[in-house]
């Protein structure tokens, strides 16, 4: 009933769409506008029906000339080198001063030497703009091809409101991932008869990931902006076209409902703009009403799910950062028909959800349908709202730059348990709270070990938090005397020194900052600032910025608050990871300046910063080359020389040439007419410093062997191992990526010197090891080709043929939960997060220890060759991750500890409740095996390719020498 009802519409709507535009003159040809039926040969949302991108970029090339609304834009390549298109869909006079719209975006959203009432005056005279995508995430197929539709509809439709949409907004509708449309459609298109195309279960599953590298986790690259996609889009986001909102699509909704939309749940991130909350709200909200006035149920906010705006990094979550208003909405449907599930907590109506849906089977149509719903909800808004969105960008932009030109402060969670404290030393007998009984955060008791470990216990509210009791509240001068504490004001600017060990890699991470539209300066000559000595070319990033929240985000820590639902409940999960501060991560070297400053600097203007050229220091034809291990880009360098055949040293001890002092593991590159012209590319490109030496320098060296790497995968592709593929291709390490049949096969020596078991291709089950990954199709429903990658790392098979390899004299490397395999191989070592309960051993509950994503402070022996050029301190990214103590024997099998965690504090970002667990524990270890050698790296070194700090960790244990 509902769904004749729903067709009827659409069907209404198609043939009103075909009829000549009224905006027409007489006499004009009627407008013809292809169908994407006609261009197709399918409608967007038939049952069993899917388009590909080549399919949707021959439909929009063809729109292109056939309508005078839209203007087709090639953002640039994709991982796989097909062009990524956008399509702007405007009304013809706007479409013809595009530029101009761009321009009143650009100022507005910058916010830079304007008054209000020029300001007023731009956003009088501006258009709303609004990015609409589709297909992240390429297997939540709605989102592809509704926007396809959109493009159609807004191109053919003449109605009133579509005009009126025309004329006061500017359209971006961008495909997010052309190449997972490609290969998701061909994938359920692959059986000719329609009713044998799966949505579900293991034959429904790409063979591999649907981004190049990363799959689903393109939606995590945000800040970091590693993949060409995620550079395309953010170059049109912050530096070219500024949009006020950004819709972006998702699936799934949860059980029992058809969508999830804003508002979302809390924390929201401390960093930005208080308008941005307010903002999601409104828009969130009129797309929920929309839908109702539509009739159309079944659609959940805030508790309905997880989403929460805590995280950075997602292509919605960046953009609060930004200014920006970022909507996420998570809808069901596929070409299938599923079933919708009676589910009955969510068919009584709540504030979350007000319009209960009932049980059906539900079509992709339908899905769609209300996809246009929710793109009409959001132009509507912005047509309806265009001047305050035009000049609210402006009010953040201005207040960011306020901020930054001023004392200001971030008040976090730690801060009001500052307050807390001192409002308890300042009148315990008041009834002041203890300090920290509510560290800032929902019902989290003061310690971990506090934590009740049975029954949660009764929900009796806090004084402050009880609505009848209304409190006396605490001395107001603790406001200004810690709250607004000198000592915790928020830096003015940034200066990254380019005398630091690693200065290409700061230069990096500005470029990450550039790709998300900071401004970023260059000392042109040296200069001082508060008594300390900068060279040239240090980089300088000053808060006083439109987009201060995400330069904040990227340089200071996060401080995610300890979030319970109840007193003892188990930590609420957050969305993704809660700590992240990237310049930590990259082991980025920087001072935080309190108060202005100036000097000799220059706005970078180009695209992207380059490393300043580095130089050989010394004589023209010496014995050879000295190069600070320190570099990342050292093996790069060393990967191009054993590329050659030239021979690469490492030195054992600390090395002195040229007044310089070198720790141990410098490169020796001896010198010859080739070594010197890759060396000299090096610095020209990579900013590589070199130091000539007319001796080599005694003592003991390593010489350097090009080294056979297989980095495990298997089939539907594994992310994390996807990200060391795309860290190794950019370092230019040469490798083979292997699946379970190769390694059950044996003879593991004969083809490989490194195995490498990215996280989760190894996890411990009750029955022995597993993987994460899910249920694997059976070989007849898949294409021949695709059937060598099925299998699984198991005990029985797989894990004596890793033994046997490393005990040849293989390295292993494994990362994450695979480390685990030590149980099989019965390595010296244990579980460090146990606790024993009635005399049994049991991993310590998330009551009492849970750290999800979080930068956590390590300790390294740097004069260890596995951690060589590391400092001896390291943040490292931990995700519940393993962490190890040595069996009391340990050391005389050839067990050696590489990183720990030292004693007190360990979070440097993020959250960790229940941190003191990982004191002096193992985080990375190295142990023996026969001739081999095994690298257990506990935290996630490679997470996403952004610690570039700790790259270095698995970069050091491939080239290995030979066991001396
Ligand atoms: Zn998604």
């Amino acid at each position: 009933m509902k769904l004749r009802a729903l067709s009827l519409s659409l069907s209404t709507l198609t043939l009103f769409a075909v009829l000549p535009a009224l905006s027409q003159t007489d006499g004009a040809a009627p407008r013809k506008i292809t169908t994407p039926k006609e261009s197709i040969g399918f409608n967007m949302g038939d049952d069993y029906m899917m388009a590909n991108y080549t399919q949707a970029t021959a439909y929009i090339k063809k729109l292109a000339t056939e309508s005078d609304r839209m203007k087709l834009v090639d953002l640039g390549p994709t991982a796989e080198g097909r062009r990524q298109y956008m399509v702007i869909v405007t009304s013809p006079e706007n479409l013809a001063k595009l530029d101009h719209y761009k321009e009143i975006a650009a100022r507005l959203s910058h916010a830079e030497g304007l008054t209000d009432a020029e300001a007023h005056a731009l956003a009088e005279e501006g258009k709303a703009i609004v990015w609409i995508d589709g297909g992240l995430h390429a297997s939540e197929t709605v989102g592809s091809q509704q926007l396809v539709e959109t493009i159609y509809e807004l191109n053919a439709f003449t109605d009133a409101e579509t005009m009126r949409f025309l004329h006061d907004d500017i359209a971006l509708l961008v495909f997010a991932n052309p190449d997972g449309m490609e290969l998701v459609a061909n994938w359920y298109m692959r059986q000719p008869d329609p009713t044998k195309r799966v949505s579900e279960g293991p034959a429904a599953n790409t063979p591999r990931l649907w981004q190049k590298y990363i799959g689903h986790d393109n939606n995590r690259d945000f800040y970091m902006n590693n993949m060409p996609e995620s550079t395309n889009m953010s170059r049109v986001l912050f530096r070219e076209w500024y949009p006020q909102i950004m819709y972006n699509h998702h699936q799934t909704g949860p059980a029992g409902t058809v969508i999830f939309m804003p508002p979302f749940r809390d924390p929201f991130n401390y960093h930005y703009d208080p308008l941005i909350p307010l903002k999601i709200e409104a828009v969130g909200t009129a797309m929920h009403e929309r839908l109702v006035e539509e009739g159309k149920p079944g659609s959940g906010m805030r508790s309905t799910a997880p989403y929460s705006t805590w995280y950075n990094g997602g292509l919605r979550t960046v953009t609060y950062f930004h200014n920006m208003t970022g909507i996420l909405t998570e809808i069901i449907g596929s070409p299938t028909p599923a079933p919708l599930p009676l589910i009955a907590n969510r068919q009584l109506p709540t504030g979350d959800e007000p319009f209960p849906v009932a049980p059906q089977l539900w079509h992709y149509a339908q899905s769609i349908a209300y996809e246009q719903t929710n793109n009409r909800a959001i132009l509507d808004y912005a047509s309806r709202n265009r001047t305050t969105l035009l000049y609210d960008v402006y009010v953040m932009g201005k207040n960011s730059i306020q901020r930054g030109s001023e004392d200001s402060w971030t008040i976090t969670p730690k801060r009001i348990e500052a307050l807390e404290e001192a409002a308890a030393k300042a009148a315990p007998a008041a009834g002041a709270r203890p300090g920290g009984a509510r560290t800032g955060g929902r019902n989290a008791p003061a310690t971990p070990e506090a934590a009740p470990a049975a029954a949660p216990a009764a929900l009796t509210p806090a004084p402050e938090s009880n609505p009848f009791v209304r409190p006396t509240g605490l001395p107001a001068a603790l406001y200004t005397t810690v709250l607004h504490d000198p000592a915790h004001r928020d830096p003015r600017g940034y200066i990254l020194s380019a005398d630091q060990p690693d200065f290409p890699t700061a230069v990096k991470f500005v470029n990450t900052l550039i790709k998300s539209g900071v401004t970023i300066e260059r000392a042109t000559t040296a200069f001082d600032v508060e008594g300390k000595h900068y060279p040239a070319n240090s980089l300088i990033i000053l808060t006083a910025q439109a987009y201060r929240p995400q330069i904040l985000d990227m340089l200071e820590p996060q401080d995610h608050p300890n979030d319970f639902a109840y007193p003892g409940a188990p930590p609420t999960r957050p969305y993704d990871a809660t700590g992240w501060t990237l310049a930590y991560q990259m082991g980025v070297t920087f001072d935080r300046l309190y108060t202005g400053f100036t000097g000799p600097f220059e706005k970078i203007t180009t695209d992207l910063a380059a490393p300043p050229a580095g130089n050989i220091a010394g004589p023209a034809k010496p014995a050879g080359y000295l190069v600070s291990h320190e570099y990342n880009d050292a093996y790069t360098l060393t990967n191009r020389l054993l590329k050659a055949n030239l021979p690469v040293y490492w030195l054992k001890q600390t090395t002195t040439a040229g007044g310089k002092t070198l720790a141990a593991g410098a490169l020796y590159i001896p010198y010859s007419p080739q070594s010197r012209d890759l060396l000299e590319t090096a610095a020209k490109n990579l900013g590589i410093n070199a130091t000539a030496v007319t001796v080599k320098p005694s003592g003991d060296a390593f010489q350097l062997h090009p080294t056979r790497i297989g980095l495990y995968d298997q089939y539907g592709g594994s992310m994390p191992s996807g990200w060391i593929r795309w860290l190794l291709e950019q370092f230019e390490f040469p490798f083979t990526v292997i699946y379970p049949q190769t390694l059950d096969a044996g003879n593991l020596n004969a083809a490989f010197d490194d195995i490498v078991l990215a996280d989760g291709a190894v996890v411990a089950t009750a029955e022995g090891p597993g993987n994460r990954f899910g249920a694997q199709p059976k070989p007849e429903d898949i294409p021949a080709e695709f059937r060598p990658w099925l299998g699984r790392i198991t005990a029985d098979k797989t894990i004596p043929q890793l033994q046997k390899f490393v005990e040849n004299g293989g390295t292993l490397l494994a990362i994450g939960s695979s480390t685990k395999l030590y149980t099989n191989m019965k390595l010296p070592i244990h579980d460090a997060l146990t606790e024993i309960v009635k005399g049994k051993e049991q991993p310590v509950p998330s009551e009492r220890f849970y750290i999800p994503g979080s930068l956590i402070r390590a300790q390294v022996d740097n004069t260890q060759p596995v951690a060589y050029g590391m400092p001896s301190t390291v943040d490292v990214f931990f995700d519940n991750s393993p962490a190890f103590r040595a069996a009391p024997d340990a050391s005389t099998h050839g067990l050696s500890t590489i990183a720990y965690y030292g004693d007190g504090n360990l979070l440097d970002s993020g959250w960790a409740w229940g941190q003191t667990y990982l004191n002096n524990s193992i985080a990375v270890a190295q142990d023996n095996l026969g001739k081999g050698k095994i690298f257990l790296y506990g935290p996630e070194i490679t997470f996403r390719g952004q610690p570039h700090a700790t790259f270095k960790f698995l970069f050091n244990g491939l080239p290995q020498p030979p066991p001396s």
